[in-house]
């Protein structure tokens, strides 16, 4: 019988290829997200689908698709999957871990250099005619050689920011025992107190939803700095906002938001000690083709009966008991 696949935007002709030497692929083209009636009428007859975390893959969504056996996103994060009520569907969930480890790293350092160094500000006032003269105290950032950058999820991505961390003269701590890193760990009072920048990459979870609040900030140093490449809800946005405005905070640097997309309208956007930037973590050709490769081999794997490499509700995996898993 012919296997029918979704996938919900445009991805790298590779992965399609993949997908259409073992079924019926029908792409949604774009521009942006499928609409979701549109979406559901396709999920009728599908067998499986590639998502992205523009998808909420829930109870609403999956009792519109009788035949589905497994959701793959096309990201490691997968907040926007309600796992409990798939798997009690039995459907199958997978992320695409690893690919994109080193991208999203470079992104986080990417932004602590654009913000500390006022890359951004000093691009602008240049654009806008400012650079009249040079100045002893022109456009003035913040050295990183010799500050402290404190990781929060030593996970693959935290450890790989961390990694990098030496050449630029950093040192490296860590909130609390989690992940696998060797650096020095502290609770959460020491560890807001001591590091001079903070980088998030923990994923979108109950624990971690607005974690980094109020009384979070109120104990960051003053004059430190937030990177945040990890999901936007992790933050309380106005608690940031509160602590920029008020200059305890020096700056901060956001890939996510609470809600996405924004827009100028957005004060985050416009704010002078914001630098702002549209999702991009993984956003590179090699890596956003090589999370459609590994989605699509997720769900070659799932069709032809084994179990995908990258499963994230092994409790929904029929074969689970045969296999002590
Ligand atoms: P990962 O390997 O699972 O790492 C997450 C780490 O965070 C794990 O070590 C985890 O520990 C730790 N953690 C969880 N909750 C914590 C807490 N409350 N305090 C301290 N540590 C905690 O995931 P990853 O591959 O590094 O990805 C991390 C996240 O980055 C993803 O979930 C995604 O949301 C985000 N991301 C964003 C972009 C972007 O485009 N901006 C791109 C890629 C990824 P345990 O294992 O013990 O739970």
């Amino acid at each position: 019988m012919l296997l029918r696949i979704v996938v919900c935007q445009p991805v790298a002709h590779s992965a399609v290829e993949q997908l259409r030497a073992i079924g019926d692929v029908t792409v949604w083209p774009g521009p942006g997200p499928v609409p979701t009636p549109l979406l559901k009428s396709w999920l009728a007859s599908a067998d499986a689908v590639m998502t992205m975390l523009t998808e909420r893959v829930d109870q609403e969504l999956i009792s519109q698709a009788p035949k589905l056996k497994i959701a793959a996103n096309m990201a490691v994060g997968y907040d926007n999957f309600v796992v409990a009520e798939a798997t009690a569907a039995g459907v199958l969930l997978t992320n695409t871990p690893d690919v994109l480890t080193e991208t999203t790293a470079e992104l986080a350092w990417g932004l602590m250099l654009a913000l500390m160094r006022n890359i951004v500000g000093a691009r602008q006032a240049l654009l806008a005619g400012q650079w009249t003269h040079w100045s002893p105290d022109g456009f003035l950032g913040a050295e990183l050689f010799g500050k402290t950058l404190g990781i929060v999820g030593l996970g693959r991505i935290g450890q790989a920011v961390a990694r990098r961390a030496p050449p630029f003269g950093m040192r490296v701590i860590g909130l609390g025992t989690r992940g696998q890193f060797d650096c020095p760990r502290y609770d959460w009072e020491q560890f807001l107190a001591a590091a001079d920048v903070i980088s998030l990459h923990v994923p979108l979870n109950p624990e971690t939803y607005g974690m980094v609040n109020q009384a979070w900030f109120q104990r960051m140093k003053p004059g430190s700095y937030l990177i945040n490449t990890a999901r936007g809800p992790v933050v309380d946005e106005s608690a940031l906002l509160e602590a920029l405005d008020s200059g305890h905070l020096a700056g901060a640097a956001l890939d996510v938001f609470a809600t996405e997309p924004i827009g100028r309208d957005n004060p985050l956007a416009t704010h002078p000690r914001v630098v702002a930037t549209p999702h991009i973590g993984s956003a590179t050709l090699e890596t956003r083709t090589a999370m459609a490769e590994r989605a699509a081999q997720n769900i070659v794997q799932a069709l032809h009966g084994q179990r995908p490499n990258d499963l994230v509700n092994p409790e929904a995996w029929p074969g689970r008991v045969a296999e002590g898993v």
